[in-house]
């Protein structure tokens, strides 16, 4: 039996073991991939909004956000397959046949990207999905690229994949692309960038590698194809709460649903970082509740043992 289970080893859940450690709490962490940091080692671009911590991206800024994590009081396994949660229960089946009990389950499995499930999207997945603008500005240099999305991550990207690639096509389903206002400002004087507004893309297309992406316009009575080296897909991200959302209360989205001390509708069950938080996402937001967690956590065991 333990105090805490914490699903996740992104920095909401590493930020709540940690606090678990401080506070005497015997916390286990359970991680799917085989490396912590969750959505970190997906950032290729910097970091310069987390206080006291610049980094050029999510890679260095883990360097130092987990400095000591190995020599804290908490276990920590990573590649577990999680088959089965009973929140009312505390207990999580493990693929392996483990069972494992708690006091209290902290639930931080952050989110995910949407997929748009078109033909195409993961048969080429490394031959010309294209992961990152950061990252692969350099690798799709000279060449023609599409961006699907219309939101922040799209035209960020767009505006990234535009400082080397020949054209760059922004695929946005809406009457105009959603992203902020410091984005879109930069579209108008791109002329690089081209983008089709009240358009969805139905396939992608090539033989070993991505040739062409299919375009429908609203307006158009057909598709048409357009040859492109490069798609990029960002059209959000959802929560990563499929394994509880029938047990614990979620909005519309699935975003798991928690009050100010980061607890579901299930005692002693809590939820932090982004898989509760659709408004603001941040690492910072997600340390906090890391903190909070742990601290209502300890109080109530501690009243409790007393
Ligand atoms: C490109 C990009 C740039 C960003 N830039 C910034 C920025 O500049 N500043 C900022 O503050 N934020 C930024 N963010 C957002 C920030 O990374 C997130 O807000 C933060 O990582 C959320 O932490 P989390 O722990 O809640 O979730 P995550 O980081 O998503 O971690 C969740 C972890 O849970 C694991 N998990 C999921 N399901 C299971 C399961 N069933 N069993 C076990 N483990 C599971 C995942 O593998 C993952 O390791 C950026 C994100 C991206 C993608």
């Amino acid at each position: 039996m333990h105090d805490v289970l914490i699903i996740g080893a992104g920095p909401a859940g590493l930020a709540a073991a940690l606090w678990c450690d401080q506070l005497g709490l015997d916390a286990l962490v359970l991680e799917q991939a085989p490396a912590i940091g969750g959505q970190l080692s997906a950032i290729y671009g910097p970091i310069e909004n987390y206080p006291g911590l610049r980094a050029a991206n999510g890679q260095e800024f883990l360097e130092a956000f987990a400095d000591g994590i190995d020599e804290a009081g908490f276990d920590l396994w990573t590649s577990v397959e999680i088959e089965k949660v009973d929140l009312s229960a505390k207990r999580v089946s493990l693929r392996s046949g483990e069972e494992l009990q708690a006091i209290s389950i902290v639930i931080a499995t952050g989110v995910r990207r949407r997929q748009l499930g078109i033909p195409g999207e993961t048969e080429f997945v490394g031959k010309g999905i294209i992961e990152s603008g950061a990252r692969d500005k350099e690798r799709y240099a000279g060449k023609d690229v599409c961006i699907i999305g219309g939101g922040d991550a799209a035209v960020e990207n767009a505006l990234l994949l535009s400082q080397t690639c020949a054209t760059v096509t922004l695929v946005s389903r809406s009457r105009k692309p959603r992203a902020r206002r410091e984005f879109t400002e930069q579209l108008g004087t791109n002329h690089c960038i081209t983008v089709f507004n009240e358009a969805v893309a139905t396939r992608i297309l090539g033989n070993s590698e991505v040739e062409a992406v299919e375009i429908q316009r609203k307006d158009a009575i057909k598709p048409f194809q357009m040859a492109v080296k490069g798609v990029l897909i960002r059209i959000g991200v959802e929560p990563n709460s499929d394994l509880f959302r029938e047990q614990v209360d979620c909005d519309v989205n699935n975003y798991i649903l928690i009050n100010s001390q980061q607890e579901t509708n299930l005692k002693n069950v809590f939820a932090l970082g982004d898989v509760s938080n659709p408004i603001a996402p941040t690492i910072s937001g997600a340390v906090g509740a890391g903190a909070t967690a742990a601290k209502v956590i300890s109080s109530r065991l501690n009243s409790v043992r007393q």
